[in-house]
This record gives C-alpha cells, sequence and structure tokens, in this order.
C-alpha cells in the first residue's frame, strides 16, 4: 500500500528548519505486515526532541529514514502469528521492540533488550528488512521500529502496547515516548519514595515528564530547572514546588534541601550538566542521565564523588521502563488527573508542516506538537 510519510536523506544543521527543510513528506510503498507483524493506520504522532537530534546527525542513524517515534495508532491489520492485539484495538507505540527471550529482557529490562538495539540501529523492523520503499524502488529505514510520521506503518507486535479506546489520541501520543521515559526515569530509575527532595535539569517533554513523574510519587520538593521562563512556569503548573534559572539553581537547591537533593535527573543531554546534576545532590545521592548527548562527547566529573560520597550515576534509557507494565499505569494516573501531560501539547499540525513544527520545538518555543498523520485528530 501507499503511505505519505517524513523521510530524512541527509543530516542537516541548517536552521532555521522551516525555511531548510530537511524533511520532506514522500509517497513511499509499504509492505504488508509478515510473521509477528501489525498494520496500524498513526492516528497522532509527536515530536520528541530525538527526531532532531536523528536530523541533526547527533543521533547517527541510516539513511534514508522515515522519521517519528512518539505515537498512538489503531490496528488495520495483522500478519499471522500475531495474538496480542486484533484490528480496532488501539495501541500506543514503543521505540525499543523488546524480543522478550534475550538476557536483559529476561532479566526485566526490555529497554536494554539487544535483539531491539540491534534491529534499530540498523533501521529494521524486529522481525526483517525494512518494509518501506521509496518512488525509485530504493529501501527506506525504519526509525526505531516505528517511523510514525506516516499515514499508516508496519510495525513488529513488540512495538506495540494495547490502550484503553476512550484515551484521546493527543494525549495517548506521548506516552510512548516523553512521559515512559520521564516519569520512567524518576520512578523506576531514582525509585523516588513520599517526601524525598529531586531535582529536574531541562523542561522539554521528557523533563517535564519526570516532573510529573516526582509529583506522583509523592517527591517533596520538587524543583525544575530550566532557562526558559516559560517552561519553568509550565513546570510549576505541572506539579514542581519551586522553579529556577540555571544561574541561580545550584544556591537555591543548596537552600532548599540543606546542602543537596537526594536525586537529580537530567534531561538536557549535556555533560556540562551532568556534572551540575552530581554536585546539586547531597552526599548519598542519585543522578539519572536521561538525555543523550552526541556520542563524541565526553564527561567530566570529581571522581571521589562516588566512592568518597556515596553518590551515584544511573543512565536511564526508555525510563528503564516495562512498556506493558508502565503504559497502562501511568494511563491510569492521567485518568485521576495525576498526570496532566495535556498541559505539555502545544499545538497540531498537518504532516505537510512538519519542518515548521521542527523549527518550534528546536527554537525551544514548543514542548509538544502532535502531528496530525491521517487526518484522524480533524476528522
Ligand atoms: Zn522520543
Ligand atoms: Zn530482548
Amino acid at each position: 500500500m501507499k503511505t505519505r510519510a517524513v523521510v530524512l536523506r541527509g543530516t542537516s544543521t541548517a536552521r532555521p528548519y522551516s525555511d531548510t527543510r530537511p524533511v520532506e513528506v514522500e509517497e513511499l510503498e509499504l509492505g504488508a505486515p509478515r510473521e509477528g507483524e501489525v498494520l496500524v493506520r498513526i492516528a497522532a504522532a509527536s515530536l520528541c526532541h530525538s527526531d532532531l537530534s536523528v536530523v541533526n546527525g547527533d543521533r547517527v542513524r541510516p539513511l534514508p529514514m522515515a522519521l517519528g517515534h512518539e505515537a498512538v495508532g489503531v490496528v488495520q491489520d495483522t500478519g499471522p502469528g500475531v495474538g496480542r492485539v486484533s484490528p480496532g484495538d488501539h495501541v500506543a507505540l514503543v521505540f525499543v521492540p523488546s524480543c522478550g527471550f534475550c538476557g536483559d529482557c529476561a532479566a526485566g529490562r526490555p529497554a536494554l533488550c539487544a535483539q531491539a538495539a540491534a534491529a534499530n540501529g540498523s533501521g529494521a523492523l524486529l522481525h526483517g528488512p525494512s518494509l518501506l520503499t521509496d518512488a525509485a524502488g530504493n529501501p527506506v529505514h525504519h526509525q526505531l521500529g516505528v517511523s510514525a510520521f506516516s499515514e499508516h506503518a508496519v510495525l513488529a507486535q513488540e512495538s506495540v502496547v494495547p490502550i484503553p479506546k476512550d484515551v484521546p489520541f493527543t494525549v495517548a501520543s506521548m506516552f510512548g515516548c516523553a512521559v515512559l521515559t520521564g516519569a520512567g526515569a524518576v520512578i523506576n530509575t531514582a525509585a523516588l519514595r513520599p517526601g524525598q527532595s529531586t531535582v529536574v535539569y531541562g523542561l522539554g517533554g521528557v523533563g517535564l515528564s519526570a516532573v510529573l513523574g516526582a509529583r506522583a510519587a509523592g517527591a517533596y520538593p520538587i524543583i525544575a530547572v530550566d532557562p526558559v521562563q516559560e517552561k519553568r512556569e509550565l513546570a510549576l503548573r505541572l506539579g514542581a514546588t519551586h522553579a529556577y534559572a540555571p544561574d541561580e539553581a545550584a544556591r537555591q537547591i543548596r537552600e532548599l534541601t540543606s546542602g543537596g537533593a537526594e536525586s537529580a535527573v537530567e534531561a538536557v543531554g549535556s555533560p556540562k550538566v551532568m556534572a551540575q546534576c552530581l554536585s546539586a545532590v547531597a552526599r548519598g545521592g542519585k543522578v539519572v542521565s536521561v538525555g543523550l548527548p552526541a556520542p563524541d562527547r565526553v564527561l567530566e566529573v570529581p571522581a571521589l564523588a562516588f566512592a568518597g560520597e556515596g553518590k551515584s550515576l544511573l543512565g536511564s534509557y526508555m525510563g528503564d521502563a516495562v512498556p506493558r507494565r508502565d503504559i497502562p499505569r501511568f494511563l491510569d494516573l492521567w485518568r485521576a488527573g495525576l498526570m496532566p501531560v495535556e498541559q505539555m501539547h502545544t499545538g497540531t499540525l498537518p504532516l505537510s508542516d512538519i519542518n515548521v513544527a521542527m523549527e518550534e520545538l528546536a527554537s525551544g518555543r514548543a514542548i509538544r506538537q502532535v502531528i496530525d498523520t491521517s487526518g484522524m485528530l480533524s476528522a
């Protein structure tokens, strides 16, 4: 079948993206679902900073690639051997198609699945090579097994999590990456307890989701740090108890927590901010690294902080989440009013405006823009 999809053919840092147009909407051929795969009509796909990192080359991926990895859709068809979902089911899409069998999956850390990492790294699907071809008949890679800025997508059944049909698509679209990663970082990786202090550096979709997770976990105080005033104000509405610009954050954190926070979340992807997080936590404190720095960046920190002060630095990919456990759980928190993710929604755009949306995100003006990929949001 044909599908209109957003394709990246060469990395670009030339701004503004709204003028330089690093990606274009192309009509691709999408193969039918094979054994263990499902065809999904994409209902809503959010633009995430990791998409920009592929565009600007910070995340090195095989090109050309059909982008988009944070989305929700409706199952249209299933290949042989699919028992987990049926046509008509609403599904959140997950960017790590955990196999369920490898050592990491068996150990309860599906975000680290070796099979999924291999498939994602090569731009393939978990069960086979790319199903996307361009007008010239050449293959186009899948982004993280999802490629959601498209009318339709075929995914491994391991890439979808069924969700209740009453959750609005715009809300549900954010749970597969931003919410899973940010809320997972504080709930799963930092394992926050009620009354524990935490700091979140970087208030994009993932950082704000960490604020939401910290609030749901009963943390106090929840200190949000970002240079953009509008983002700090939004963090306060989402449950942060205090918010500061980076230049005043260190002093304020020391005062509020009598010396240092019990945990800090780095959602920027900057070694400099990771070092600031390490000095913002108290003796015994945990720093959770969730932002993705470019692969050539190096972290330099006081080496004594670990053995000497009992601090730890924890990496958190996809919020150490178990998607089939955590997405329904976080949706329950949303339903109860405890995780109001809709406040992160900063606009809905058609597929053809993808370069405009990228510029809005890159400039810091937008948090989560939702792409109306197949007309289901405007219908
Ligand atoms: Zn993402
Ligand atoms: Zn696995």
